[in-house]
């Protein structure tokens, strides 16, 4: 049966550029899904397959059926969905190394270019880890943070030390369910172990493991990456940026940093603010240098420094066919191995850069982080090089303004000033009926579904319901995209209380909280807001949901699962990587939630989504006695109209909230 065509995406700058790709008769993500006949046992639609041993490889397509050596539908369905975890938790955290590596050198001075840029950070860094600050150095202070960090990834025995900082009530959980994770490594490693061949057996036992293994990502790998980027580049507040694929200049040497790691595109955030380099640039006819990222660099990048955005993960092969980039630079996680294929069409570079990716057509300039600034101008240098060799351009000028840059801090901050920062506020206007309930819309772009759409209609419709969205990863880019990352988002989009509470703090309905390992900062509100009062002890407690619509991928899944065992009910959207076990799709949704509190399912449809979170939420406000949510109820305190300030410039709105 011919597949039926679907729209590829909402993005009129993504459909521009596919045009563009149809002339040209260039492949992309796009063209490549909608040609694309998945294997509906691989992804578990249905049946099942272990690739575990050389007796299989074993497909199961009905019940009761058994692979060789006797598993059932149930222990592969687990052994191949915790294995896909154990790779999620291994790229967050690794990429966690990196950074405690990093900050390693800073400490002994052997990192060029790098320095500790958040002393407050720091400071409570230390102070959550035991770590004595009283009348220390401070670089001794950065080198036991380090020496910290390092050491959870190889721990042996015990409990990372992030677990101690969850409320008291979850710390309970996951000691009597043996799930406090120990070390990251070890984690990952166990799975490996458990799910080779004739190893653990029983569907929910693995998945216990599972559990532990991605806890040790939100509470280890990834709560690393985010401090200690903070430490050493920042912690995020709001800044003015811009996003999709019109931020490109058709005058200015354009280079794109794509990938995950901040630590390369910090540093090339400064070597094109290198007078010499922009003189180059001048020499070799260009009006300057533009850099803007993709993925989740782009949100490291953006989110301190204001950098634009070119777009989400969908996006990167379209940057490319407008024909103005210079250099595409990548480093780590969602890079397409189609890149040098649409690049050769063009003039364009792609530079691979970390020691663990290369890409066969790409130029691989290693980083070093002892050497980074001298890396980062030789790259600079090399796409201004690249200029005088670009031919014709077509950029779509199409692009909106965005503010983010909501840390945890940041939110706290913004709810009572320097001196009685909390989440009291936020926990009232919820108790109030104000705000229904939170959500967390956050995730990849998936060629399966139509780009953006399912994550957009599910946000117009929380907003118009007053519940606050909170996003990070690919989803913030695009929330960023459609205009739901500004103040001007509440005049129209948004329900009255929420909109009452928006305009009353000065904050957008959407707030972007960062890149995908930043969903560990969600934790730590969700913390906060539990440990604040008023809304329940736990996690669990709270009238909130964390979604994935458009997610593809393994990291999504250590994402929804430790977010899980935190309390959270997680719905991922596309489909269930496991739709043909009733029984695991079961354990993850019933059991785990009256294990944990919290449950994972798998729902495509945005309508349905819908429903289910907002079914949760006031199930939740009802076990908390709160006042069912009404919708009139409020929004006519303080309501005057605000056009006079929204007339104002970006600039001097951000002025006027932020000082
Ligand atoms: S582990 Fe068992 S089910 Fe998997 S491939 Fe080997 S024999 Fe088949
Ligand atoms: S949200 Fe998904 S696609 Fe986007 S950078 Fe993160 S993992 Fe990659």
């Amino acid at each position: 049966m011919a597949k039926e065509k679907m729209t590829p995406s909402i993005d009129p700058a993504a459909c521009y550029v596919l045009d563009i790709a149809d002339m040209m008769g260039i492949s992309t993500a796009f063209s490549r899904a909608a040609d694309h006949k998945p294997c509906t046992i691989g992804n578990g639609q249905s049946g099942i397959c272990c690739k575990n041993c050389y007796m299989g490889p074993c497909r199961i397509t009905k019940d009761g059926q058994v692979g060789i050596c006797g598993a059932t539908l149930e222990t592969i369905a687990a052994r191949n969905l915790a294995r896909a975890i154990a790779a999620g938790a291994a790229a967050h955290s690794d990429h966690g190394r990196d950074l405690a590596f990093t900050l390693d050198a800073v400490a002994k001075g052997e990192a060029q270019g790098y320095e500790v840029r958040d002393v407050a950070k720091l400071l409570a860094v230390a102070a959550k880890h035991g770590i004595p600050t009283k009348d220390r150095d401070l670089n001794e202070i950065t080198q036991d943070i380090a020496t910290k960090a390092i050491s959870e990834f190889g721990q042996q025995r015990g409990e990372l030390s992030y677990v101690a900082t969850a409320p008291e009530q979850r710390q309970k959980i996951w000691r009597e369910l043996k799930v406090a994770p120990r070390g990251i490594d070890r984690e990952v490693v166990e799975i490996l172990h458990r799910t080779h061949v004739g190893d653990d057996q029983d569907a929910s036992h693995i998945m216990m493991a599972a559990v532990r293994t991605a806890l040790s990502d939100g509470w280890g790998g990834s709560m690393w990456a985010t401090d200690i980027s903070d430490i050493l580049f920042g912690t995020p507040s709001p800044v003015v940026g811009q996003v999709n694929l019109g931020v490109l200049k058709d005058d200015e040497v354009n280079i794109i940093v794509h990938g995950h790691e901040p630590t390369l595109s910090e540093m090339i955030v400064t070597a094109v603010q290198d007078p010499e380099l922009i003189e180059y640039a001048h020499n070799k006819g260009a009006n300057g240098i533009n850099l803007s990222g993709i993925c989740c660099t782009a949100n490291e990048i953006m989110m301190r420094q204001g950098i634009p955005s070119a777009g989400n993960f969908l996006h990167q092969e379209l940057a490319l066919l407008t024909g103005a980039v210079e250099a595409m630079v990548v480093d780590v996680q969602c890079i397409m191995q189609a890149l040098p294929s649409v690049a050769e069409h063009f003039h364009t570079e792609i530079i691979t850069t970390s020691p663990k990716v290369k890409i066969k057509g790409a130029t691989h300039i290693e980083f070093d982080e002892h050497h980074a600034m001298d890396i980062a101008k030789q790259i600079v240098r090399r796409a201004i090089d690249n200029y005088p060799n670009r031919g014709k351009t077509d950029i779509p000028q199409i692009r909106e303004n965005m503010v983010p840059g909501f840390s945890h801090e940041y939110i706290a901050y913004m709810q009572g000033g320097m001196y009685r920062a909390s989440f009291r506020p936020l926990n009232d206007a919820i108790a109030a009926g104000r705000i229904r309930g939170v959500a967390a819309v956050v995730g990849c772009n998936n060629p399966g579904t139509t780009q953006d759409k399912v994550h957009m209609d599910i946000i117009a419709e929380f907003l118009k319901n007053d519940v606050l969205v909170v996003s990070t990863g690919c989803g913030a880019i695009a929330a960023g995209k459609y205009g739901y990352l500004l103040g001007e988002a509440g005049k129209e989009k948004v329900g009255a209380g929420l909109r009452e509470v928006c305009e009353a703090i000065g904050i957008p309905p959407v707030l972007h909280m960062g890149s995908c390992v930043d969903n560990s900062r969600i934790l730590t509100v969700l913390t906060q807001m539990a440990t604040e009062g008023g809304l329940g002890d736990d996690v669990s407690d709270i009238p909130a949901v964390g979604l994935a619509p458009e997610w593809m991928s393994e990291k999504a899944l250590s994402i929804a699962t430790y977010c899980v065992a935190s309390g959270a009910y997680i719905i991922m959207g596309v489909r269930s990587p496991v739709a043909f076990s009733e029984e695991l799709n079961r354990l993850m949704s019933e059991d785990w939630e009256a294990q944990m509190g919290g449950k994972l399912e798998f729902v495509p449809d945005a309508a349905e989504v819908v429903r289910h979170s907002l079914e949760h939420i006031d199930k939740k406000r009802a076990a908390l006695k709160l006042a069912p949510y009404e919708p009139k109820r409020h929004g006519a305190s303080g309501d005057v109209p605000l056009e006079a300030y929204f007339e104002l410039p970006l600039e001097q709105q951000m002025a006027e909230l932020y000082g």
